[in-house]
Protein backbone atom coordinates (compact mmCIF):
# COMPACT_ATOMS: atom_id res chain seq x y z
CA UNK A 1 0.00 0.00 0.00
CA UNK A 2 1.36 3.69 -1.03
CA UNK A 3 2.42 5.00 2.87
CA UNK A 4 1.34 8.63 2.92
CA UNK A 5 3.91 11.64 3.99
CA UNK A 6 3.39 15.41 4.87
CA UNK A 7 3.99 17.65 1.96
CA UNK A 8 5.66 20.64 0.75
CA UNK A 9 3.57 23.10 -1.10
CA UNK A 10 4.54 23.01 -4.77
CA UNK A 11 6.02 19.49 -6.87
CA UNK A 12 7.57 20.02 -9.67
CA UNK A 13 7.82 16.99 -11.67
CA UNK A 14 11.14 16.68 -13.56
CA UNK A 15 14.60 18.34 -12.66
CA UNK A 16 15.60 18.47 -16.31
CA UNK A 17 16.62 21.84 -17.67
CA UNK A 18 13.06 23.55 -17.36
CA UNK A 19 12.23 21.83 -14.16
CA UNK A 20 15.22 23.17 -12.35
CA UNK A 21 14.81 26.12 -13.86
CA UNK A 22 11.29 27.12 -12.50
CA UNK A 23 11.83 25.38 -9.22
CA UNK A 24 14.69 28.65 -8.57
CA UNK A 25 11.76 30.71 -9.80
CA UNK A 26 9.38 29.22 -7.57
CA UNK A 27 11.88 29.12 -4.45
CA UNK A 28 12.69 33.29 -5.43
CA UNK A 29 8.59 33.71 -4.41
CA UNK A 30 9.24 31.70 -0.89
CA UNK A 31 7.63 28.50 -1.99
CA UNK A 32 8.84 25.33 -0.79
CA UNK A 33 9.30 23.16 -3.58
CA UNK A 34 10.18 19.52 -3.86
CA UNK A 35 11.21 18.44 -7.35
CA UNK A 36 10.84 14.71 -8.27
CA UNK A 37 13.32 13.35 -10.76
CA UNK A 38 13.31 9.63 -12.21
CA UNK A 39 16.84 9.48 -13.17
CA UNK A 40 19.28 9.37 -10.50
CA UNK A 41 21.60 12.47 -9.53
CA UNK A 42 23.72 13.42 -12.91
CA UNK A 43 26.37 15.50 -10.68
CA UNK A 44 27.15 12.29 -8.59
CA UNK A 45 27.01 9.38 -11.35
CA UNK A 46 27.94 9.25 -15.09
CA UNK A 47 24.20 9.26 -16.59
CA UNK A 48 25.81 8.51 -20.25
CA UNK A 49 29.30 7.24 -20.47
CA UNK A 50 30.68 11.14 -19.51
CA UNK A 51 29.30 12.00 -23.71
CA UNK A 52 29.33 15.87 -24.29
CA UNK A 53 26.07 16.60 -25.73
CA UNK A 54 25.15 20.45 -26.21
CA UNK A 55 22.57 22.55 -27.36
CA UNK A 56 22.48 26.35 -28.67
CA UNK A 57 20.82 28.85 -26.03
CA UNK A 58 20.25 32.27 -27.39
CA UNK A 59 18.17 35.66 -26.33
CA UNK A 60 15.35 34.36 -24.89
CA UNK A 61 17.42 31.60 -23.05
CA UNK A 62 19.57 33.98 -21.70
CA UNK A 63 17.18 36.60 -20.63
CA UNK A 64 15.52 33.80 -18.64
CA UNK A 65 19.05 33.00 -16.63
CA UNK A 66 19.81 36.77 -16.34
CA UNK A 67 16.39 37.20 -14.23
CA UNK A 68 17.74 34.84 -11.66
CA UNK A 69 21.47 35.98 -11.44
CA UNK A 70 22.89 32.89 -13.48
CA UNK A 71 23.43 34.17 -17.75
CA UNK A 72 27.06 35.62 -16.33
CA UNK A 73 28.22 32.42 -14.95
CA UNK A 74 26.26 30.53 -18.29
CA UNK A 75 27.96 32.52 -20.93
CA UNK A 76 31.62 31.84 -19.23
CA UNK A 77 30.96 28.38 -20.31
CA UNK A 78 29.47 29.09 -23.82
CA UNK A 79 31.09 29.71 -27.00
CA UNK A 80 29.34 32.29 -29.59
CA UNK A 81 28.60 30.89 -32.92
CA UNK A 82 28.37 33.64 -35.19
CA UNK A 83 27.08 32.00 -38.68
CA UNK A 84 26.55 28.42 -40.03
CA UNK A 85 29.62 26.73 -42.03
CA UNK A 86 28.22 24.94 -44.67
CA UNK A 87 30.12 21.85 -45.54
CA UNK A 88 29.39 20.56 -49.33
CA UNK A 89 30.41 17.01 -50.12
CA UNK A 90 33.53 18.76 -52.67
CA UNK A 91 35.04 21.93 -52.55
CA UNK A 92 35.02 24.75 -50.29
CA UNK A 93 32.51 25.70 -47.24
CA UNK A 94 30.17 28.63 -47.24
CA UNK A 95 29.50 31.00 -44.89
CA UNK A 96 26.60 32.33 -43.69
CA UNK A 97 26.43 34.41 -40.25
CA UNK A 98 23.32 34.50 -38.49
CA UNK A 99 22.74 38.55 -38.17
CA UNK A 100 23.45 41.73 -39.16
CA UNK A 101 26.78 41.35 -37.51
CA UNK A 102 29.10 39.37 -35.17
CA UNK A 103 26.94 40.78 -32.11
CA UNK A 104 24.34 38.80 -33.01
CA UNK A 105 25.27 35.00 -32.23
CA UNK A 106 23.64 32.07 -30.75
CA UNK A 107 25.88 30.19 -27.77
CA UNK A 108 26.80 26.05 -27.55
CA UNK A 109 26.56 25.03 -24.26
CA UNK A 110 27.15 22.13 -22.24
CA UNK A 111 23.62 20.72 -21.53
CA UNK A 112 24.75 18.49 -18.46
CA UNK A 113 27.20 21.42 -16.97
CA UNK A 114 23.69 23.57 -17.80
CA UNK A 115 21.39 20.80 -16.11
CA UNK A 116 23.57 20.18 -13.12
CA UNK A 117 24.27 24.06 -12.72
CA UNK A 118 20.68 25.03 -12.67
CA UNK A 119 19.83 22.02 -10.09
CA UNK A 120 22.72 23.36 -7.71
CA UNK A 121 21.65 27.19 -7.70
CA UNK A 122 18.34 26.06 -7.06
CA UNK A 123 18.82 23.71 -3.71
CA UNK A 124 21.35 26.80 -3.32
CA UNK A 125 18.08 28.96 -2.31
CA UNK A 126 17.06 26.79 0.52
CA UNK A 127 13.91 26.38 -0.56
CA UNK A 128 14.37 23.54 -2.89
CA UNK A 129 14.65 19.97 -2.46
CA UNK A 130 15.57 17.32 -5.41
CA UNK A 131 14.72 14.25 -4.43
CA UNK A 132 16.46 11.54 -7.39
CA UNK A 133 15.18 7.97 -8.83
CA UNK A 134 11.56 9.18 -8.04
CA UNK A 135 9.14 8.18 -10.89
CA UNK A 136 5.52 9.58 -11.13
CA UNK A 137 3.76 6.91 -12.36
CA UNK A 138 0.05 8.69 -11.97
CA UNK A 139 -1.36 11.65 -11.35
CA UNK A 140 -5.13 13.13 -10.02
CA UNK A 141 -4.43 16.53 -11.64
CA UNK A 142 -7.72 17.59 -10.47
CA UNK A 143 -6.64 17.05 -6.49
CA UNK A 144 -2.91 17.72 -6.94
CA UNK A 145 -2.28 14.18 -5.91
CA UNK A 146 0.87 11.95 -6.93
CA UNK A 147 1.95 8.52 -7.18
CA UNK A 148 5.60 8.10 -7.04
CA UNK A 149 7.82 5.35 -7.07
CA UNK A 150 11.28 5.08 -5.86
CA UNK A 151 13.01 3.62 -8.48
CA UNK A 152 15.94 2.68 -5.85
CA UNK A 153 13.68 0.09 -3.54
CA UNK A 154 10.46 -0.17 -5.52
CA UNK A 155 8.44 1.58 -3.10
CA UNK A 156 5.23 3.37 -3.83
CA UNK A 157 4.12 6.56 -2.24
CA UNK A 158 1.47 9.02 -2.88
CA UNK A 159 2.20 13.24 -2.53
CA UNK A 160 -1.20 14.81 -1.89
CA UNK A 161 -2.92 18.21 -1.72
CA UNK A 162 -0.15 19.80 -3.65
CA UNK A 163 0.33 22.41 -6.92
CA UNK A 164 1.74 20.23 -9.25
CA UNK A 165 3.89 21.34 -12.40
CA UNK A 166 4.89 18.96 -14.92
CA UNK A 167 8.10 19.43 -16.57
CA UNK A 168 8.38 15.91 -17.46
CA UNK A 169 9.00 15.99 -21.16
CA UNK A 170 8.14 15.29 -24.37
CA UNK A 171 7.02 11.68 -22.56
CA UNK A 172 5.03 13.47 -19.80
CA UNK A 173 3.71 11.33 -17.46
CA UNK A 174 1.46 13.82 -15.72
CA UNK A 175 0.23 14.93 -19.73
CA UNK A 176 -1.00 11.38 -20.02
CA UNK A 177 -3.44 11.98 -17.04
CA UNK A 178 -4.94 15.02 -18.47
CA UNK A 179 -6.75 12.59 -20.42
CA UNK A 180 -9.28 11.46 -17.92
CA UNK A 181 -10.44 14.88 -18.45
CA UNK A 182 -13.13 15.38 -21.15
CA UNK A 183 -12.27 18.30 -23.82
CA UNK A 184 -8.50 17.48 -23.42
CA UNK A 185 -6.91 16.46 -26.70
CA UNK A 186 -3.23 15.98 -27.91
CA UNK A 187 -1.72 15.42 -30.90
CA UNK A 188 2.00 13.60 -31.28
CA UNK A 189 3.49 13.94 -34.01
CA UNK A 190 7.25 11.74 -34.70
CA UNK A 191 9.36 13.57 -37.32
CA UNK A 192 9.83 10.49 -39.63
CA UNK A 193 13.68 11.19 -38.42
CA UNK A 194 15.93 10.16 -36.17
CA UNK A 195 19.20 11.07 -34.59
CA UNK A 196 22.25 9.51 -33.29
CA UNK A 197 25.45 11.53 -31.99
CA UNK A 198 28.87 11.30 -32.77
CA UNK A 199 31.97 12.98 -31.57
CA UNK A 200 35.20 14.79 -33.08
CA UNK A 201 37.47 15.01 -30.63
CA UNK A 202 40.11 17.89 -30.15
CA UNK A 203 42.81 18.10 -32.40
CA UNK A 204 46.68 18.22 -30.66
CA UNK A 205 46.88 20.29 -27.82
CA UNK A 206 43.14 20.71 -27.39
CA UNK A 207 42.83 22.44 -30.72
CA UNK A 208 39.17 22.68 -32.30
CA UNK A 209 40.00 20.86 -35.90
CA UNK A 210 37.39 22.73 -37.41
CA UNK A 211 35.94 26.89 -37.11
CA UNK A 212 35.11 27.10 -33.33
CA UNK A 213 33.18 30.08 -33.73
CA UNK A 214 30.18 27.95 -36.34
CA UNK A 215 27.60 25.45 -36.51
CA UNK A 216 28.91 23.26 -39.10
CA UNK A 217 25.99 21.70 -41.41
CA UNK A 218 26.39 19.12 -44.11
CA UNK A 219 23.06 19.28 -45.56
CA UNK A 220 22.22 16.43 -47.67
CA UNK A 221 18.34 16.67 -48.96
CA UNK A 222 16.37 14.46 -47.12
CA UNK A 223 19.14 14.06 -44.08
CA UNK A 224 22.27 15.98 -42.67
CA UNK A 225 24.81 15.99 -40.60
CA UNK A 226 25.44 19.37 -37.79
CA UNK A 227 28.30 19.83 -35.53
CA UNK A 228 28.28 22.14 -32.53
CA UNK A 229 31.24 23.37 -30.38
CA UNK A 230 32.94 22.41 -27.17
CA UNK A 231 34.52 23.87 -24.42
CA UNK A 232 37.00 21.46 -24.53
CA UNK A 233 37.88 21.57 -28.27
CA UNK A 234 35.75 18.59 -29.61
CA UNK A 235 33.06 18.82 -31.27
CA UNK A 236 29.18 17.22 -30.87
CA UNK A 237 27.98 16.07 -34.09
CA UNK A 238 24.58 14.97 -34.85
CA UNK A 239 23.28 12.92 -37.79
CA UNK A 240 19.75 13.23 -38.52
CA UNK A 241 18.77 9.96 -41.07
CA UNK A 242 14.84 9.15 -42.11
CA UNK A 243 13.99 5.58 -40.10
CA UNK A 244 13.33 3.82 -43.44
CA UNK A 245 14.41 4.13 -47.02
CA UNK A 246 16.97 3.86 -49.76
CA UNK A 247 19.25 6.18 -46.65
CA UNK A 248 18.62 5.91 -43.31
CA UNK A 249 18.56 3.83 -40.50
CA UNK A 250 17.52 1.08 -41.30
CA UNK A 251 19.87 0.98 -44.89
CA UNK A 252 22.85 1.90 -42.38
CA UNK A 253 23.14 -1.78 -40.66
CA UNK A 254 26.82 -3.02 -41.01
CA UNK A 255 29.99 -1.39 -40.55
CA UNK A 256 30.68 -1.68 -44.32
CA UNK A 257 27.71 0.26 -45.15
CA UNK A 258 28.50 3.08 -42.88
CA UNK A 259 31.93 3.68 -44.03
CA UNK A 260 30.72 3.70 -47.74
CA UNK A 261 28.12 6.30 -46.79
CA UNK A 262 30.00 8.14 -44.37
CA UNK A 263 33.21 8.50 -47.49
CA UNK A 264 30.82 9.22 -49.61
CA UNK A 265 28.47 12.03 -48.17
CA UNK A 266 31.06 13.50 -45.02
CA UNK A 267 34.35 12.97 -46.99
CA UNK A 268 35.71 15.81 -44.74
CA UNK A 269 33.86 14.81 -41.36
CA UNK A 270 34.83 11.60 -41.88
CA UNK A 271 38.56 12.04 -41.04
CA UNK A 272 37.69 13.43 -38.08
CA UNK A 273 35.42 11.09 -36.39
CA UNK A 274 37.71 8.38 -35.20
CA UNK A 275 35.17 6.50 -33.50
CA UNK A 276 32.68 6.69 -36.13
CA UNK A 277 31.88 3.17 -36.11
CA UNK A 278 32.05 2.10 -32.57
CA UNK A 279 29.63 4.95 -31.75
CA UNK A 280 26.99 4.65 -34.34
CA UNK A 281 26.41 0.96 -33.41
CA UNK A 282 26.85 1.36 -29.63
CA UNK A 283 25.02 4.58 -28.92
CA UNK A 284 21.12 4.92 -28.97
CA UNK A 285 19.05 6.46 -31.80
CA UNK A 286 17.06 9.37 -30.50
CA UNK A 287 13.32 10.17 -31.47
CA UNK A 288 12.05 13.81 -31.99
CA UNK A 289 8.77 14.58 -32.11
CA UNK A 290 5.75 17.46 -31.94
CA UNK A 291 3.66 17.63 -29.07
CA UNK A 292 0.56 19.90 -29.43
CA UNK A 293 -2.54 19.24 -26.57
CA UNK A 294 -4.77 21.80 -24.55
CA UNK A 295 -5.86 22.69 -22.11
CA UNK A 296 -2.15 22.96 -20.13
CA UNK A 297 -3.94 23.26 -16.96
CA UNK A 298 -6.18 21.57 -14.46
CA UNK A 299 -7.87 24.25 -12.62
CA UNK A 300 -4.86 25.73 -10.03
CA UNK A 301 -3.91 22.36 -9.24
CA UNK A 302 -1.56 21.27 -12.23
CA UNK A 303 0.35 23.22 -15.22
CA UNK A 304 2.53 21.48 -18.12
CA UNK A 305 5.25 23.43 -19.11
CA UNK A 306 8.44 22.96 -21.45
CA UNK A 307 8.20 19.61 -23.59
CA UNK A 308 5.81 18.19 -21.53
CA UNK A 309 2.96 21.21 -22.77
CA UNK A 310 4.80 22.07 -26.28
CA UNK A 311 7.91 19.30 -27.34
CA UNK A 312 9.21 20.73 -30.85
CA UNK A 313 11.70 19.06 -33.19
CA UNK A 314 15.05 20.59 -32.19
CA UNK A 315 15.86 22.73 -36.01
CA UNK A 316 15.38 25.90 -34.95
CA UNK A 317 17.71 25.17 -31.41
CA UNK A 318 14.23 26.74 -29.42
CA UNK A 319 13.00 23.68 -27.15
CA UNK A 320 14.72 24.49 -24.22
CA UNK A 321 14.75 28.29 -24.98
CA UNK A 322 11.25 28.18 -25.32
CA UNK A 323 10.66 26.27 -22.00
CA UNK A 324 12.97 28.58 -20.14
CA UNK A 325 10.35 31.69 -21.66
CA UNK A 326 7.92 30.02 -20.08
CA UNK A 327 9.17 30.39 -16.79
CA UNK A 328 10.32 34.16 -17.52
CA UNK A 329 5.99 34.19 -18.13
CA UNK A 330 4.77 32.04 -15.66
CA UNK A 331 6.96 34.05 -13.34
CA UNK A 332 5.48 37.62 -13.90
CA UNK A 333 1.82 36.47 -14.13
CA UNK A 334 2.08 35.44 -10.46
CA UNK A 335 3.20 38.31 -9.51
CA UNK A 336 0.19 39.98 -11.23
CA UNK A 337 -2.43 37.30 -10.91
CA UNK A 338 -4.80 36.69 -7.36
CA UNK A 339 -4.25 32.77 -7.27
CA UNK A 340 -2.93 29.72 -9.06
CA UNK A 341 -5.42 28.89 -11.69
CA UNK A 342 -6.15 32.80 -13.13
CA UNK A 343 -2.00 32.96 -13.49
CA UNK A 344 -2.31 28.89 -14.92
CA UNK A 345 -5.39 30.35 -17.43
CA UNK A 346 -3.42 33.20 -18.39
CA UNK A 347 -0.16 31.41 -18.58
CA UNK A 348 -2.24 28.92 -21.37
CA UNK A 349 -3.53 31.75 -23.03
CA UNK A 350 -0.46 33.81 -24.10
CA UNK A 351 2.10 30.55 -24.62
CA UNK A 352 0.00 28.42 -26.92
CA UNK A 353 -0.05 29.96 -29.75
CA UNK A 354 3.39 30.99 -29.41
CA UNK A 355 4.21 27.24 -28.81
CA UNK A 356 2.23 26.10 -31.69
CA UNK A 357 4.14 28.93 -34.04
CA UNK A 358 7.75 27.99 -32.92
CA UNK A 359 6.60 24.29 -33.61
CA UNK A 360 5.86 24.95 -37.28
CA UNK A 361 8.84 27.15 -37.82
CA UNK A 362 11.30 24.46 -36.32
CA UNK A 363 9.92 21.50 -38.65
CA UNK A 364 9.89 24.79 -41.66
CA UNK A 365 13.70 24.89 -40.52
CA UNK A 366 14.08 21.33 -40.93
CA UNK A 367 13.46 21.53 -44.58
CA UNK A 368 15.60 24.60 -44.76
CA UNK A 369 18.40 23.28 -43.23
CA UNK A 370 19.38 20.00 -44.90
CA UNK A 371 18.05 21.03 -48.31
CA UNK A 372 18.00 24.64 -49.01
CA UNK A 373 21.57 25.53 -47.08
CA UNK A 374 23.04 24.05 -50.28
CA UNK A 375 20.89 25.55 -52.90
CA UNK A 376 22.63 28.73 -54.76
CA UNK A 377 19.10 30.34 -54.28
CA UNK A 378 18.85 30.51 -50.89
CA UNK A 379 22.57 31.49 -50.13
CA UNK A 380 21.79 34.58 -52.78
CA UNK A 381 18.25 35.62 -50.60
CA UNK A 382 19.97 34.91 -47.23
CA UNK A 383 22.77 37.66 -48.38
CA UNK A 384 19.68 39.86 -49.49
CA UNK A 385 18.64 39.76 -46.06
CA UNK A 386 21.86 40.48 -44.45
CA UNK A 387 22.02 43.98 -46.70
CA UNK A 388 18.38 44.55 -45.83
CA UNK A 389 19.05 44.05 -42.17
CA UNK A 390 21.85 46.18 -42.40
CA UNK A 391 21.03 48.86 -44.28
CA UNK A 392 17.02 49.22 -42.70
CA UNK A 393 18.31 48.90 -39.28
CA UNK A 394 15.24 48.09 -37.06
CA UNK A 395 12.90 48.67 -40.02
CA UNK A 396 13.92 45.27 -41.84
CA UNK A 397 13.92 42.03 -39.80
CA UNK A 398 14.28 38.20 -40.52
CA UNK A 399 12.43 35.63 -39.02
CA UNK A 400 15.53 33.89 -37.51
CA UNK A 401 16.57 37.25 -36.13
CA UNK A 402 13.16 37.61 -34.74
CA UNK A 403 12.87 34.18 -32.86
CA UNK A 404 17.14 34.07 -31.97
CA UNK A 405 17.92 37.34 -31.02
CA UNK A 406 14.33 38.91 -29.96
CA UNK A 407 11.67 37.95 -27.35
CA UNK A 408 9.22 39.28 -29.60
CA UNK A 409 6.33 36.90 -29.67
CA UNK A 410 7.07 33.58 -31.36
CA UNK A 411 3.53 34.16 -33.22
CA UNK A 412 4.59 37.70 -34.07
CA UNK A 413 7.93 36.80 -35.62
CA UNK A 414 6.36 34.11 -37.93
CA UNK A 415 3.93 36.49 -39.16
CA UNK A 416 6.57 39.04 -39.90
CA UNK A 417 8.59 36.79 -41.20
CA UNK A 418 6.64 35.42 -43.88
CA UNK A 419 5.96 38.95 -44.60
CA UNK A 420 10.06 39.78 -44.74
CA UNK A 421 10.98 36.71 -46.62
CA UNK A 422 7.93 37.40 -48.96
CA UNK A 423 10.01 40.98 -49.43
CA UNK A 424 13.47 39.08 -49.67
CA UNK A 425 12.41 37.04 -52.76
CA UNK A 426 11.04 39.48 -54.37
CA UNK A 427 13.83 41.46 -54.37
CA UNK A 428 16.33 38.16 -54.96
CA UNK A 429 14.72 38.01 -58.96
CA UNK A 430 16.47 38.47 -61.50
CA UNK A 431 19.69 38.99 -58.99
CA UNK A 432 23.41 37.52 -59.36
CA UNK A 433 24.91 39.68 -56.10
CA UNK A 434 23.39 40.21 -52.95
CA UNK A 435 24.95 43.87 -52.90
CA UNK A 436 22.97 44.55 -56.36
CA UNK A 437 20.04 44.43 -54.43
CA UNK A 438 17.57 47.30 -55.31
CA UNK A 439 17.71 49.58 -52.21
CA UNK A 440 14.87 52.21 -53.67
CA UNK A 441 12.13 49.14 -54.10
CA UNK A 442 13.42 47.32 -50.91
CA UNK A 443 12.36 50.65 -49.19
CA UNK A 444 8.92 50.83 -50.83
CA UNK A 445 8.33 47.12 -49.92
CA UNK A 446 9.58 47.67 -46.02
CA UNK A 447 7.65 50.94 -45.33
CA UNK A 448 4.93 49.54 -47.42
CA UNK A 449 4.02 46.11 -46.14
CA UNK A 450 6.41 45.37 -43.09
CA UNK A 451 5.93 48.65 -41.18
CA UNK A 452 2.43 48.67 -41.24
CA UNK A 453 2.63 45.15 -39.91
CA UNK A 454 4.41 46.03 -37.42
CA UNK A 455 3.11 49.00 -36.18
CA UNK A 456 -0.39 47.70 -35.96
CA UNK A 457 1.17 44.89 -33.88
P1 LIG B 1 13.56 17.40 -20.43
O1 LIG B 1 14.87 18.05 -20.67
O2 LIG B 1 13.20 16.20 -21.26
O3 LIG B 1 13.51 17.01 -18.90
C1 LIG B 1 12.47 16.21 -18.37
C2 LIG B 1 12.94 15.63 -17.04
O4 LIG B 1 11.86 14.94 -16.45
C3 LIG B 1 14.07 14.62 -17.20
O5 LIG B 1 15.07 14.90 -16.26
C4 LIG B 1 13.40 13.28 -16.95
O6 LIG B 1 14.27 12.32 -16.40
C5 LIG B 1 12.30 13.67 -15.97
N1 LIG B 1 11.14 12.77 -15.99
C6 LIG B 1 10.53 12.27 -17.09
N2 LIG B 1 9.48 11.50 -16.72
C7 LIG B 1 9.43 11.53 -15.37
C8 LIG B 1 8.57 10.94 -14.41
N3 LIG B 1 7.54 10.16 -14.76
N4 LIG B 1 8.81 11.18 -13.09
C9 LIG B 1 9.85 11.99 -12.71
N5 LIG B 1 10.71 12.56 -13.59
C10 LIG B 1 10.49 12.35 -14.89
N6 LIG B 1 16.64 23.25 -27.40
C11 LIG B 1 17.26 24.45 -27.51
O7 LIG B 1 16.77 25.44 -26.96
N7 LIG B 1 18.42 24.57 -28.21
C12 LIG B 1 19.00 23.51 -28.84
O8 LIG B 1 20.04 23.65 -29.49
C13 LIG B 1 18.37 22.24 -28.74
N8 LIG B 1 18.92 21.15 -29.34
C14 LIG B 1 18.31 19.95 -29.25
C15 LIG B 1 18.86 18.85 -29.90
C16 LIG B 1 18.24 17.61 -29.84
C17 LIG B 1 18.85 16.44 -30.59
C18 LIG B 1 17.04 17.47 -29.10
C19 LIG B 1 16.33 16.14 -29.04
C20 LIG B 1 16.48 18.56 -28.44
C21 LIG B 1 17.10 19.80 -28.51
N9 LIG B 1 16.58 20.93 -27.86
C22 LIG B 1 17.18 22.14 -27.98
C23 LIG B 1 15.33 20.82 -27.09
C24 LIG B 1 15.60 20.70 -25.60
O9 LIG B 1 16.44 19.58 -25.38
C25 LIG B 1 14.29 20.52 -24.86
O10 LIG B 1 13.36 21.47 -25.27
C26 LIG B 1 14.52 20.65 -23.35
O11 LIG B 1 15.37 19.63 -22.90
C27 LIG B 1 13.18 20.59 -22.63
O12 LIG B 1 13.41 20.63 -21.26
P2 LIG B 1 12.36 19.99 -20.27
O13 LIG B 1 12.92 20.21 -18.91
O14 LIG B 1 11.00 20.45 -20.59
O15 LIG B 1 12.38 18.43 -20.62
Amino acid sequence: MPSNESKPTLTVVGAGLVGSLLSLYLARRGHTVEVLERRPDMRRETLDAGRSINLAISTRGLHALRQVGLEEEALKHAIPMRGRAIHPVQGALAYQPYGKDDSQHINSLSRGWLNQFLMTQAEATGRVRIRFRQRVTQADTAAGTLTVQDEATGETREVRDTVVFGTDGSGSAVRQEFQAHPGFHATQEPLGHGYKELTIPPGEGGRFQMEKHALHIWPRGTFMLIALPNEDGSFTCTLFLPWQGPVSFASLQTPEALEAFFQEQFPDARALIPGLVEEFFSRPTGHMVTVKCAPWHVGGRTLLLGDAAHAVVPFYGQGMNCGFEDCVVLDSLLESRPGWEEAFRAFEQLRKTNADAIADMAVENFIEMRDSTADPRFLLEKGVEKVLLNAFPGEFVSRYTLVSFSRVPYRLAYQVGTLAGGIVTELAQGLKRPEDVDLDAAARLIRGRLTPFMKEH
